[in-house]
């Protein structure tokens, strides 16, 4: 029979790769809490609703890319391609719309309907960091500078280039619109079809563009710089200034607009040449509008996604498995003592292994194979006498110790 495969867009994390994948997410995860940010889990597939609604008709994502499905039941359900959303629902649904802010932080798996290449799944993982109920520009940097911080900790922020917008605010974005408009229908004849149907509706995404052709208009568009509010141009100032304080480098450009409706002010990325057209490794900024869209007061909200199979990749290497204590017991009457201190070693946090069968030899090899720190060797000799045998695989240094220290020594 025909090996079965995982799905398109779709892998398994196995060996090296889940080592890689669980250090990014472990790391945010402890990161993130020193930002005082809380963890929240939210179902995998949620009412269509959340999504469409919070992510805009004319999305990429919603146009393109949800897997979407009618239950047994004929709801319309659909796995989450993001996770924004989610947490603003259950902001919501938990009753929380009162107790703010609420800082979050966020970890599992995403659905896009995409086309798989490398750092382009179906299937991928995201780490998240949201602040929900603060409109203070302090909020914008210590999200900033927590994903910084995770980048250093990972020790890759040598890699990437935090690049900076402002949205501004409603009014400054009426003008900049307008503005864009008048240019972009000025250069109309050269724009892609996607982008020529965004002209009217939202021709913020046209500066998004990935398209080879747009980009060039898009190079001589004009950038919101001139069209921001006081309001507006105050805020970006004190972000800046945040960052200065928070010791986070960064550059301006203006290209950066985010793809969705809601964005407004902050708009960020964390950006690497090492990974080609999969470049963005982190993305994020200020919001407005999606809690209540998901029935909630109106409350204002600041975060980031990164995709975490995009930093593996940049992951110098794989941390190493933990190096275990190999137990080898010799002879019948030793066995049942080497179980007693397997299960010891265990309960004091030491990982231990026992090969299942073996001669002493066979047992060394296999010690050797699973790269064990160390190996205590339990003969019938030894069992007697209330001792162990402690051999540093390292050094090959061995020396007699009492059963009742080897615990003790190992730790
Ligand atoms: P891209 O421009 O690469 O399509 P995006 O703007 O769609 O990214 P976001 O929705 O901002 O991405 O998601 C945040 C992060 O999640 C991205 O910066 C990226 O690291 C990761 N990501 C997004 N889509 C995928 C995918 N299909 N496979 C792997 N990682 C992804
Ligand atoms: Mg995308």
């Amino acid at each position: 029979m025909a090996a079965l495969q995982p799905a398109r867009g779709t892998r398994d994390l196995v060996g090296e790769d889940c080592r890689r994948h669980l250090h990014v997410v472990e790391t945010a995860r402890r990161i993130a809490a020193c930002y005082g940010m809380e963890e929240w889990s939210t179902p995998v597939f949620e009412d269509t609703r959340v999504f469409s609604r919070s992510l805009g008709d004319t999305s990429d994502v919603v146009m393109k890319e949800m897997y979407s499905f009618t239950d047994r039941g004929g709801d319309s359900l659909t796995l989450r391609p993001e996770a924004t959303a989610g947490i603003c629902r259950a902001l919501v649904s938990n009753g929380l719309t009162q107790s703010l802010p609420q800082k979050v932080f966020y970890t599992g798996p995403m659905f896009r309907y995409e086309r798989p290449q490398k750092g382009r799944y179906r299937q991928f993982h995201q780490i998240d960091v949201e602040v929900l109920g603060a409109a203070e520009p302090l909020a914008d940097a210590e999200v900033i500078a927590c994903g910084w911080h995770v980048l250093k900790a990972l020790g890759i922020s040598g890699d990437v280039t935090l690049e900076l917008n402002t949205l501004g605010d409603r009014d400054s974005r009426e003008a900049y619109r307008a503005a864009l408009v008048e240019y972009f229908t000025a250069h109309r004849e050269a724009l892609s079809a996607d982008s020529l149907s965004r002209l009217e509706r939202n021709p913020l995404r046209i500066v998004d563009s990935k398209d080879e052709g747009d980009r060039r208009i898009v190079a001589g568009a004009p950038t919101i710089a001139a069209h921001l509010t006081p309001a507006a141009a105050e805020f970006y100032d004190r972000l800046r200034r945040h960052l200065d304080a928070f010791k986070v480098p960064f550059v301006e450009n203006p290209r950066i607009v985010r793809g969705l409706d809601y964005y407004g002010h902050t708009a960020f990325e964390f950006v690497t040449s090492r990974l080609g057209a999969q470049g963005t490794v982190m993305g994020g900024g200020r919001y407005e509008g999606l809690v209540e869209e998901m029935g909630g007061p109106p409350t204002p909200g600041v975060g980031w996604a990164a995709g975490v199979e995009r930093l593996s990749m940049l992951l110098a290497s794989a941390p190493d498995p933990v190096a275990p204590v190999a137990v080898v017991p010799v002879g019948e009457a030793a066995e049942s003592p080497a179980l007693a201190l397997l299960q010891r070693l265990r309960e004091a946090g030491i990982s231990a292994e026992m090969a299942y069968r073996g001669n002493l030899k066979r047992r060394l090899e296999r010690a050797n194979r699973i790269k064990a720190r160390a190996a205590v060797i339990l003969g019938e000799t030894e069992v007697a006498r209330g001792v162990a045998q402690l051999k540093d695989l390292a050094s090959g240094a061995q020396a007699e110790v009492p059963l009742a220290e080897v615990v003790a020594r190992l730790r």
